[in-house]
């Protein structure tokens, strides 16, 4: 038997890095090696993620610039842009109205005891502070402040710093158009340069995730030590209080992914979803072990041009622009959060209360970052709409970061299925991979 030719495929390596990481975890809470955890494991799995983030710039310069050169007409580059935002905007809006309909049906804030709702108060007041104060930042920015900030002064300093990767995306856009109106024999060689490093980085993201099993491991250790804390009888009488808000939340994650995605892919993108789950396998489980959209957009941009077969014009555009604003998940969760906030504290939300959450959850979404915990930050816009007091995010912060895994695996699935429903108008699917 040559052992060579025995690969595993990355899916199993990464779920086997979370089951060991799972699995030392609770060892690790249980035996005190909770700070063994986070100084010599969970660096590995930091490592790994700032590896992928690294990465994510470049991977979108080169597949956008060599997505956009082999456009022959410039309408089509607005087409893509106009019909993506669309889609991202309704599939967020059908997000936020499932997630407000099975809070308002199964309510799970009612159940909870004064004696519980004091303690979680008071266990996490300090840090839900630091967030409302970081959304008051938010908040006091001029309105066109979003709009400005979309455009940058220095293509080195926004190419610096992650949070601007819709910058990059502009400015990619406008290089890419004048290389399709320069006459071709002068871009020619750039074209093949940015076709050689496209090649080189992708190939940078599959030695990355040799990576993968230890990097995971690492970070989910390091999550299960966190949550337990210094008393994990504690934390699990905190988890199972809020156990049916999450519950609530976790099913209207899995009925978005089944009502909304599935339909996308097979009605719009005339794809067949089981083969699109499949191929999503490895995306997904990144997403969940990162809570990261933006670390996991390199891998996502390999494995719908690669795997799915999806053109590199339409996915390099979509897929970062996707993994900036299009966060189902993140904005079903903040509708959810919201609901559930007011249940707690006895408020009545009204029928236009619930409209005015749908509205600002779809704008929290796409003003969070895809990082960890940032749609927690921008819940407190939320609720501020509402009047709901913004100290109740205390209430769920137990379970968020469990949560947040959970909601960027719809993150990053939306995006990857929208790029196959603009795609499929493009006629951009090479259909022989994609069944590969
Ligand atoms: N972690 C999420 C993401 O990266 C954002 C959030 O909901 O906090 O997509």
């Amino acid at each position: 038997m040559n052992l060579k030719k025995i690969k595993i495929p990355l899916h199993w390596q990464i779920l086997g890095g979370m089951i060991a990481g799972l699995i030392w975890g609770i060892i690790a809470v249980n035996s005190g090696y909770g700070q063994f955890t986070s100084d010599y494991l969970k660096p590995f799995g930091t490592i790994f993620v700032n590896l992928l983030k690294m990465i994510a710039i470049p991977m979108i310069i080169t597949s956008l610039i060599v997505g956009i050169s082999s456009l022959s007409d410039i309408k089509k580059l607005s087409r893509i842009g106009g019909k993506s935002i669309g889609i991202f905007l309704l599939t967020t809006v059908m997000a936020i109205s499932i997630g407000v309909a099975m809070v308002n049906i199964f309510k799970p804030g009612e159940g909870i005891p004064e004696e519980t709702k004091q303690q979680l108060m008071a266990a996490y007041a300090d840090k839900a502070g630091s967030s409302t104060e970081k959304a008051a930042d938010f908040k006091e920015r001029p309105p066109l402040q979003t709009l400005i900030d979309l455009f940058p002064e220095n293509l080195i300093s926004a190419a610096t710093d992650n949070k601007n990767m819709l910058q990059i995306v502009l400015v990619v856009i406008l290089a890419g158009i004048a290389l399709i109106l320069v006459p071709a024999d002068k871009t020619e060689p750039v074209k093949k340069l940015f076709e050689g490093l496209n090649e080189i980085i992708l190939k940078m993201v599959d030695i990355i995730m040799y990576m993968a099993p230890i990097g995971v491991f690492g970070l989910m250790s390091a999550v299960i030590t966190e949550v337990a804390g210094d008393d994990p009888a504690k934390a699990i009488s905190i988890l199972s209080a809020l156990g049916r808000y999450g519950l609530v939340l976790i099913v209207a994650l899995i009925l978005h992914m089944l009502l909304v995605y599935i339909p996308i892919v097979k009605f719009v993108a005339k794809l067949n979803p089981i083969t699109f789950l499949k191929k999503m396998r490895p995306v997904q489980l990144l997403a969940f072990s990162t809570s990261s959209s933006n670390a996991t957009l390199p891998l996502n941009i390999e494995n719908s041009t690669e795997r799915m077969g999806l053109s590199k014009d339409v996915a390099g555009f979509t897929l970062p622009l996707g993994a900036t604003v299009n966060m189902d998940g993140t904005s079903m969760y903040q509708a959810v959060a919201a609901v559930f906030i007011a249940q707690v504290f006895n408020m009545d939300l009204t029928f236009s209360d619930q409209l005015i959450i749908i509205v600002t959850a779809t704008l929290a979404s796409i003003g969070s970052a895809g990082v960890p915990g940032a749609g927690m930050i921008m819940l407190v816009i939320v609720l501020n709409a509402v009047h709901v007091p913004a100290e109740g995010i205390a209430l769920i912060l137990g379970p968020d970061r469990i949560l947040d895994m959970c909601r960027t695996v719809v993150n990053v699935t939306g995006d990857a299925a929208v790029t196959a429903a603009v795609a499929r108008g493009e006629y951009a699917i090479d259909e022989e991979v994609f069944n590969g």
